[in-house]
């Protein structure tokens, strides 16, 4: 896959005005700064208070990779192993990603960017509330404006519904690709989904042609 050489620091960016898709139908009430670059993203993400999330948190976990990635994916939100190693998907529905990511794109996680909709684990691993998905909306509409991924998976219900901004839900939404700014995002299951389903079988199924869409963009020359 091709890396960009990219001036970070070219442009103060305004974070959440990123993206054509979704605007934030929840008002956050705290202003958000102007960062420059990924790294300062993530030093100020690091220090977040703007949801009650950041009260049961062992760290942010922020996101991982490839801060030039064509392939972006986007999870749900940190569970117990990534909270305690400040990295997504660690656990078993990481290992999983992992092994799809090599047999079906034919690459490594160092070679895309992970992160999830909500930067902090939710107690017990509940769902994140609307309210916490609103405030931590603009890190990762940031993320994307500044990675500037050319396909963006989605993995499960939460990532696909915020960023095609829809109440649809998995099932209905995967199965095609959607344009989202200049990127496109490749909806499919949450890996932990896929492990609850078995290892084979139609949901297994379903996302390795997912990624073998995303790699099909990604094959496109630009
Ligand atoms: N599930 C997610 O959605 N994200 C992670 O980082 C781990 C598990």
């Amino acid at each position: 896959m091709e890396s960009r050489p990219r001036a970070l620091d070219s442009a103060a960016r305004t974070p959440g005005t990123a993206g054509s898709i979704g605007r934030p139908d929840v008002g956050v009430a705290v202003p958000f700064p102007v960062v420059p670059a990924l790294a300062e993203l993530r030093r100020d993400a690091l220090a977040c208070t703007r949801c009650p999330l950041a009260g049961g948190r062992t760290q942010v976990v922020f996101g991982v990779g490839d801060p030039a990635a064509d392939l972006l994916f986007v999870g749900e939100g940190p569970g117990e192993q990534e909270d305690l190693q400040g990295e997504p998907f660690v656990g078993r529905s990481g290992r999983l990603l992992d092994r799809l990511l090599h047999e079906e794109v034919g690459i490594g996680r160092e070679q895309v960017y992970i992160a999830n909709v909500v930067k902090c684990r939710p107690p017990a691993n509940r769902d994140p509330r609307p309210e916490e998905v609103a405030a931590c909306r603009p890190w990762l509409e940031t993320q994307i404006e500044l990675i500037e991924p050319r396909v963006i998976v989605t993995l499960g219900n939460f990532a696909a519904r915020l960023l095609l901004d829809t109440t649809e839900g998995i099932k209905t939404l995967r199965g095609r690709s959607y344009p989202y700014g200049q990127a496109f995002v490749v909806p499919t299951y949450h890996p932990s989904y896929v492990l609850r389903s078995g290892s084979v079988g139609a949901t297994m199924a379903g996302i390795r042609a997912d990624l073998i869409r995303a790699k099909e963009h990604l094959a496109v020359a630009v």
